[in-house]
């Protein structure tokens, strides 16, 4: 494992209880079995985390502990649970990522979900009479904060470039679980977000990835933009 990514711990508890919880999801809204669905997942889950300290910290710490909404974790959790719940549900060969919210895969439905009960619970907060702009210029620096951490955070950039449109800069290439599939699950959250806050005619882009194979941007770009009704 790389040093260098090698993660201080992250407030990600909700959000991994959150994967989860979408999973329960999708296997009501599909009639799937949700036992052997979960026991599934975590096979394949133990297959993708690579290391004994990561096996056993899944089997230990995730599928037979308790995660609490404040538990501290650290980021290649998200990576591997995503993967895997992407590759039992849909397939090892299943789309991991998308660059526009016209075009859905499990990260950005997983983002979604998350964005839609957050709004509901333990963000409630940061939502509750805001706007869609006043949202994305001042609330979603917290929720970036929390998941990505205090370095990251330097690094967030957010433009109103004009009354509907904002534009939003970060880089998370320092943290293990930068991938094209974590922008999906941002471009979930974001667009989650912005139908928790009533926005109309939402369309969120992803219109440079840094975390792509040999990618010659330094930083990921989301185009949030949404309608006046
Ligand atoms: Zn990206």
């Amino acid at each position: 494992m790389n040093d260098a990514k090698k993660s201080e711990e992250k407030q990600l508890g909700d959000f991994i209880r959150g994967r989860l919880l979408f999973v329960e999801k999708l296997c009501e809204e599909k009639k799937l079995d949700k036992r052997g669905t979960m026991d599934a997942i975590r096979d394949e889950a133990m297959r993708l985390a690579g290391t004994p300290e990561r096996r056993e910290f899944l089997d230990h710490r995730v599928f037979k502990g308790v995660i609490l909404s404040t538990s501290l974790l650290p980021d290649w959790l998200d990576k591997v649970l995503l993967e895997a719940i992407s590759n039992v549900l849909k397939g090892r060969d299943a789309t991991l990522f998308t660059s526009s919210s016209d075009e859905s895969c499990i990260p950005f439905e997983a983002g979604r979900f998350n964005a839609h009960r957050q709004a509901d619970t333990v963000f409630r907060m940061l939502y509750a009479g805001k706007a869609p702009g006043d949202w994305l210029t001042k609330s979603f620096r917290v929720l970036y904060q929390k998941c990505y951490g205090d370095d990251a955070l330097k690094g967030l950039k957010i433009e109103q470039r004009s009354e509907r449109e904002i534009l939003i800069s970060m880089d998370n290439r320092h943290l293990e679980k930068g991938s094209p599939m974590d922008c999906s699950t941002i471009l979930g959250y974001l667009y989650g977000s912005m139908e928790k806050l009533g926005a109309k005619g939402i369309k969120i882009r992803h219109v440079r990835c840094s975390t792509l194979t040999a990618s010659p941007h330094p930083v990921c770009d989301f185009v949030v933009s949404w309608s006046a009704a």
